[in-house]
């Protein structure tokens, strides 16, 4: 399943946590693995605290002053802090389902990161049913 993610900002984390939840629950699979991809190479894809929204803004924050938006990038587009960004977050996380469910810690929330926005983004949801052991 695919979702679709419209950001507001250059820079933007943005909660996706209930809708890949949604994902899994439609698959139906009580066991397995839950792939989240993002197809984009200015954006990312993170999981951290999700109940604090300073999480997320501090995050960015740092983010935004490691990658300095000028610094003789040769990327023609412009956009080089963006594949920097994109990077170092990387653009797909792995989570454990389990009783239908994320195995998700009580604080953690998957984030959609948006480095070169405003824009509409897809994210690839996968699922491997099986069995831990
Ligand atoms: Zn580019």
């Amino acid at each position: 399943m695919d979702l679709s993610v419209k950001t507001r900002s250059q820079t933007e984390l943005v909660d996706i946590t209930a809708e890949v939840r949604r994902a899994v629950a439609g698959t139906g699979v009580r066991e397995g693995l839950c792939l989240v991809t993002v197809p984009h190479t200015t954006a990312g894809v993170t999981i951290n605290e999700a109940a604090d929204p300073s999480v997320a803004a501090d995050i960015l924050m740092v983010l935004n002053q490691m990658v300095p938006w000028q610094a003789g990038y040769r990327h023609r587009e412009g956009n080089s802090p963006a594949h920097v960004k994109s990077t170092l977050v990387g653009v797909s996380q792995t989570v454990a389902i389990a009783n239908g469910d994320l195995v998700l810690g009580t604080w953690q929330g998957i984030f959609f990161c948006e480095f070169d926005g405003p824009r509409s983004r897809q994210v690839h949801v996968r699922v491997l049913e099986g069995r831990f052991r």
